[in-house]
């Protein structure tokens, strides 16, 4: 199964996209995490990318679905991937959907996380991220303990883009290149408008509830 885990900067994808691919037993493909990883791994790739990351602005298409259709086609991903924050523009959508078709793939669903701005700002700004794995944690509404409770590793930090002014950059590149991806892909993938406030479990099972899970 393709599932597609769509939502502004903050809405809770990679909180929510742990326990999901787990259940529905593939992988967790982000973006971001492809791109972080890159970076602290001193690739091309990495430094590009961060070019962009830095100020907020979307790493360009071209790279960006070159990425995807790198990992897509690693064995793992045959069988479906669970998709965070990829596509995040039209021309992405409108490539990913035309790339699953023509390699007998589709996009099964798509969950989109509906939280407003004020919020999501909160979140932004109180996330903390482990630097190893990835895993994120917030310092009001999931705190860290001195260790990463996923991997065990201690270096638990703000990302330098969760800074109060690249988070607004972050936000006018969601409205002004993002936002429209969700009517194209409600035209032709099974679309789940879930409400992401409240405890992180109430939105997991709001989630598990649309996938029937
Ligand atoms: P995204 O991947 O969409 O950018 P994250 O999953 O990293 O979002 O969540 C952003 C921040 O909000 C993190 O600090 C996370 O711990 C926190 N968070 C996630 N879900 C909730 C929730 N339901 N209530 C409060 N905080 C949340
Ligand atoms: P968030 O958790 O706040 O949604 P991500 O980790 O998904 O942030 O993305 C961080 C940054 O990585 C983005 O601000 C952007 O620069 C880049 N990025 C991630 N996914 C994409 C994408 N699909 N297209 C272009 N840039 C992306
Ligand atoms: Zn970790």
């Amino acid at each position: 199964m393709n599932v597609l885990l769509f939502g502004p900067p903050g809405s809770g994808k990679g909180t929510q996209a742990k326990d999901l691919a787990e259940r529905l037993g593939v992988p967790h493909v982000a973006t971001g995490d492809i791109f972080r990883k890159n970076l602290r791994e001193g690739t091309a790739l990495g430094q590009l990318a961060n070019s962009f990351m830095k100020v907020g602005a979307l790493v360009p298409d071209s790279v960006t679905c070159d990425i995807v259709a790198d990992r897509l086609m690693q064995p793992d991903a045959l069988d479906g991937v669970l998709l965070d924050g990829f596509p995040r523009s039209v021309p992405q959508a409108e490539w990913l959907l035309g790339w699953l078709a023509s390699n007998g793939r589709r996009a099964d669903a798509v969950i989109s996380l509906e939280v407003p701005e004020a919020a999501i700002l909160e979140r932004i700004t109180g996330r903390r991220t482990c630097s190893q794995c990835g895993a994120t944690y917030h310092v009001v509404y999931n705190p860290p303990g001195a260790t990463c409770a996923k991997c065990g590793s201690n270096e638990i930090v703000q990302r330098k883009d969760d800074s109060a002014e690249v988070v607004q950059g972050r936000l006018t590149a969601y409205a002004r290149e993002t936002a429209a991806v969700l009517p194209l892909l409600r035209k032709s993938v099974a679309t789940h408008d879930l409400d992401g406030t409240g405890e992180i479990a109430a939105v997991k099972a709001r989630i598990f509830a649309a996938l029937k899970l």
